[in-house]
């Protein structure tokens, strides 16, 4: 019993109101059961979602068997102070830390972002696509 039944039935005993009854184990298997099944659904939605928004986010063929996802720089972006103040978005290779135009974080940036919804905008990697024959990939419908 937590000590929140005890309050609550100290309170009701005053009151002249009979104990509430103690769980039984069998009912609070029961319950944990229930919020675990609800904890299972929870993450296969989120999970779904974020399927989901891959679906959606742009995706490159990088021509040489690789795959990119358009993403920004996390970090220095906050104080301004990044050359491009965090607002370019670069093509990097999915699995990888570098981005086609060579920019990767530093000690001072906490790192990639998720796949963003944007296509990449840093014009370094753009050429660098285009050069490699890669390209943005039709969205399926
Ligand atoms: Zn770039």
């Amino acid at each position: 019993m937590s000590l929140f039944d005890n309050a609550l039935n100290m309170i009701r005993d005053r009151q002249g109101l009979p104990p509430l009854p103690v769980p039984t184990e069998a009912e609070l298997a029961a319950r944990r059961a229930r919020k675990q099944e609800e904890q299972r659904t929870r993450d296969e939605e989120n999970r779904r979602q974020y399927q989901a928004f891959l679906d959606r986010a742009p995706r490159y063929e990088l021509g040489d068997g690789r795959y990119a996802r358009s993403e920004g720089m996390l970090g220095r972006l906050s104080s301004g102070a990044e050359a491009d103040r965090g607002s370019l978005l670069h093509v990097l290779p999915e699995g990888e830390r570098v981005a086609l135009c060579r920019a990767t974080h530093g000690p001072r940036s906490v790192g990639w972002s998720e796949p963003r919804e944007e296509p990449a905008t840093c014009p370094r990697c753009l050429a660098r696509l285009s050069r490699m024959g890669g390209r943005l990939m039709e969205k399926p419908s």
